[in-house]
């Protein structure tokens, strides 16, 4: 039989399959009766009409003895009957010898709000369920967080569970149609697999860990995948972290800049340099700010970290000029509260004296919401009296808030730093391109020099330098590392550049 005929052959039974369960096998079965007793008697009536509905009967598919489960729930499902499902399959995948595991899959990007909203996470939710099976559950939980949880499965193992997150992150990163455009995202991984959690783990401990995960992988910039691992993870369960343990980090040199270089996107050169603090925490690892400031806030110590962060910043660009590495600036963020405060503009000009540095070497990283108040408000008067002492300010995560432009009006502002979301992707979206150039459109005619926040591919960068910006600074030319690291990162950034091959030198032979 060739294989044109089996494919006619299947087609054909599924058709008479078909036709026998469907709701008009009911109208055949009076007309067939009736032919029956016309062509063949008394006898052929019996046989169809007791025959006919007992092939119905085996033909038809088993019946279903429980509700079928529910693929995908609304984002206002509890969390509770999430914990629960996954309670039950943890316990399947055990008494089976079977392996299940959870995923929360966060998309990261611009989100519409109400219809279109709507419309484009029903298109994310879809997509997704095409990369599973009947028995997957998936779902939206609260925010752009996605859950999966998949079911025990024999087969299942850590490799094939980061492969099937790959397969989920490379579906959901394909654009998207909703409102009337493409909407793209970056999407981050957080996995828990049964195999990697203690035998009494139960369901709210595996969203945890998937949590934990997550977590993690945000940490790592767009499109990273992380995997629970209960011995990496166990100190980051511990209890928040104490304000008094954070301020005595503070005073015993556990919290220390970091630094995450800026190029100049004209020469290639290094800028400049944003100080980021970090904490070498002795039992739990580096902690992101992200972690400690909440803390550093509770305690009421804010100001003493940005005293901190000053003085290491100045003291290694001293180090760095002796040593003679050329670098032009450092940048130190400074929070509302910490430029309320009327004593930071004697202490930043001690910190430059003490160090032998002009005011032009310091940029002041502030955030819109210092210009919210207007150009009164404490922390704007800071501002602008750092602005004349000769520092350089930096709005920082320019268009995130609803104030941006009225910031510029109350401050004066040298360089916008304009935040990733408007930078991720730009190369690959039009929409978002229209946008960036629109901003440094502004910019330029304001006089005011830019910085593309979170450049993280060779696209990006390519792209923002393109369209005009002045510098920009990302994961895809450095990550954050410590001063020591500092110098050989400049050499080796020196090294790239004089490789790189001059306009004018190059002659037709
Ligand atoms: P920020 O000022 O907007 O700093 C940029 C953040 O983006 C840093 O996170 C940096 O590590 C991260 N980043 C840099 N490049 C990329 C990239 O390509 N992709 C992605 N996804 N992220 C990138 P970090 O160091 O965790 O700092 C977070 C925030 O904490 C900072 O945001 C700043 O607001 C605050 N912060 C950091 N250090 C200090 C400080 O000394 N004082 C105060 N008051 N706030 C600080
Ligand atoms: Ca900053
Ligand atoms: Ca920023």
């Amino acid at each position: 039989m060739s294989f044109s005929q089996l494919q006619w052959g299947v087609r054909g039974g599924r058709l008479i399959k078909q036709l026998l369960n469907g709701p008009q096998a009911v109208a055949f079965v009076p007309a067939l009766a009736l032919a029956a007793f016309w062509f063949g008697g008394e006898g052929l009536l019996v046989i169809v009409a007791l025959g006919l509905p007992m092939l119905m009967f085996f033909s038809s598919p088993p019946a279903q003895t429980t509700a079928p489960i529910s693929h995908g729930f609304l984002p206002e499902l509890p969390i509770k009957n999430l914990e629960q499902h996954l309670e039950q399959i943890l316990g399947d995948a055990r008494s089976t010898g079977a392996v299940t595991a959870c995923y929360l899959l966060h998309l990261d990007g611009p989100f519409p709000t109400a219809a279109a909203g709507e419309e484009l996470r029903s298109a994310y939710l879809r997509n997704l369920r095409s990369c599973l099976r009947q028995s997957d559950l998936a779902g939206w939980t609260n925010g752009n967080t996605l859950v999966v949880a998949m079911a025990p499965n024999r087969r299942l193992d850590l490799d094939a569970a980061i492969q099937a997150a790959r397969r989920f992150q490379t579906t959901l990163e394909d654009p998207v149609a909703a409102g009337g455009r493409l909407w793209h995202v970056s999407v981050c991984v957080g996995l828990a697999i049964s195999t990697r959690l203690a035998s009494h783990t139960d369901g709210t401990d595996m969203l945890n860990a998937a949590q934990l995960a997550l977590q993690e992988a945000r940490q790592n910039g767009a499109s990273a995948i992380r995997t629970y691992s209960a011995k990496r993870h166990k100190t980051q369960q511990k209890s928040a972290l104490p304000p008094s343990e954070a301020v005595a980090a503070l005073e015993n040199g556990g919290i220390r800049p970091w630094y995450q270089p800026q190029l100049c996107t004209e020469t290639g050169r290094i800028s400049g340099l944003e100080a980021l603090a970090r904490w070498s925490h002795p039992t739990r690892g580096l902690i992101a700010p992200a972690e400690f400031l909440p803390a550093l806030q509770r305690g009421a110590a804010l100001s003493r970290l940005g005293d901190c962060i000053l003085y290491h910043a100045c003291r290694d660009l001293a180090q760095w000029d002796k040593a003679g590495l050329n670098l032009p600036q450092v940048g130190v963020n400074f929070s509302e509260d910490e430029l309320a405060d009327p004593r930071l503009i004697e202490r930043v000009r001690t910190t430059l004296d003490k160090f032998g540095l002009s005011p032009d070497r310091l940029r002041i990283e502030v955030t819109e919401n210092v210009a919210l108040s207007g150009a009164v408000s404490d922390a704007a008067r800071s501002v602008t009296a750092l602005s004349k002492l000769g520092c350089k300010i930096d709005l920082d995560d320019f268009g995130t808030g609803a104030t941006a432009l009225t910031a510029l009006q109350n401050i004066n502002v040298d360089r916008l730093k304009i935040d990733r979301s408007f930078v991720r992707r730009v190369d690959r979206d039009e929409a978002q391109r229209r946008l960036l150039a629109a901003i440094l459109g502004m910019a330029e005619r304001l006089g005011i020099e830019t910085l593309a926040e979170g450049v993280e591919s060779h696209g990006e960068h390519a792209l923002v330098a393109q369209l005009g910006c002045t510098h920009v600074q990302g994961f895809g030319i450095a990550r954050p590392m410590p001063g020591a690291q500092i110098p050989d990162w400049v050499n080796g950034q020196q090294a790239r550049l004089a490789k790189l091959p001059r306009l004018g030198l190059v002659r037709r032979s």
